[in-house]
């Protein structure tokens, strides 16, 4: 039986950590971190995650702004809010919730944050830094997972490490990490060849490609470590991960659940970015 890398705990004890961080923050420059949060339309489940972000900074005792604006925003008035938000000196981080409505042009938009301020780190000059290891901000789900990695004592040098699914906001910079932190990286995707036979390889297998229960037992060594990025929302509603959580437990040596694996990390990670960007 694989031991569970509890998310949902290694979360709170970070979180706890920012908070103090953040009291000693304050203290030191008499304000407190900021970060707005800009939302576009109405989407259901941006709206779910705005409030999350909202209520996380209340948490630690950040400042915090949500900026939401009809659907039929216009570039110019979107830009413009980036703009006002850039030269505010409360705000130290901004992020824009994606996906935004057709119409807008979300690399324009996500190009107008300031480096500084962008904590979602999907800013070119932040990939670049990441790219070549000298980073401020990482993007918040890789490294929520290296979080968790480094909290339940995997190390992933010298191991092989296969990677599915390369986004840039999971899979690629999630690559990148495991390559800094001297893993052997394989990157997987919708057109590798016998995918099940490079993923038995993984001594850290991380899943990040969006499809429920795809990744079956015939797809992990036994003894790997497993960690499920896959949100995937079940006919009955319920939230599911990528992997096949009970075929795959009983021959892990560790393993996320979802919920409560990857999901709880990336506000937490979002909060760690804030307070690295008031600093
Ligand atoms: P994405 O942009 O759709 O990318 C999916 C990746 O999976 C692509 O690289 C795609 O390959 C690959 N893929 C799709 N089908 C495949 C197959 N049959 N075999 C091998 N590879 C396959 O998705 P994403 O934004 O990276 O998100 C991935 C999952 O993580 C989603 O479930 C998402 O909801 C979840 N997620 C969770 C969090 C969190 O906080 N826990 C955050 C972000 C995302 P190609 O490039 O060849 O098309």
């Amino acid at each position: 039986m694989a031991k569970l890398i509890d998310g949902k705990l290694i979360s709170a004890q970070i979180r706890s950590e920012i908070k103090e961080e953040t009291n000693v923050f304050i203290k030191s420059h008499g304000y407190a971190p900021g970060l707005a949060v800009v939302i576009v339309g109405e989407n259901p489940a941006s709206q779910v995650y705005v409030r999350n972000k909202a209520r996380a900074c209340e948490e630690v005792g950040f400042y915090s702004e949500v900026h939401a604006l009809p659907t039929e925003t216009t570039q110019e008035e979107l830009n413009a809010l980036v703009d006002r938000l850039n030269a505010d000196d409360k705000i130290h981080g901004i992020l824009v919730q994606l996906p935004l409505p057709k119409h807008l042009d979300e690399t324009e938009v996500l190009l107008r944050i300031d480096p500084n301020k962008d904590v979602d780190a999907f800013h070119p000059y932040n990939v670049g830094n990441i790219m070549i290891g000298n980073y401020k901000f990482l993007p918040c789900t890789p490294a929520g997972v290296m979080a968790l990695l480094e909290r339940s004592g995997i190390d992933p040098a010298g191991k092989n490490c296969v990677v599915i699914g390369r986004s840039n906001i999971v899979g690629k910079p999630m690559a990148m990490l495991l390559l800094h932190a001297n893993g052997t990286v394989t990157v997987c995707h919708s057109k590798t060849k016998d995918l099940a036979a490079v993923c038995r390889e993984a001594d850290i297998l991380v899943v990040a490609i969006g499809r429920a229960d795809f990744v079956g037992a015939d797809m992990v060594k036994p003894g790997a470590v497993v960690i499920d990025v896959g949100m995937n929302r079940r006919a009955d509603g319920k939230l599911t991960g990528d992997v096949n959580f009970s075929e795959v437990e009983p021959i892990a040596s560790a393993i996320t659940p979802v919920p409560g694996g990857v999901g709880p990390m990336t506000i937490t990670m979002l909060l760690k970015n804030t307070l690295t960007a008031a600093k």
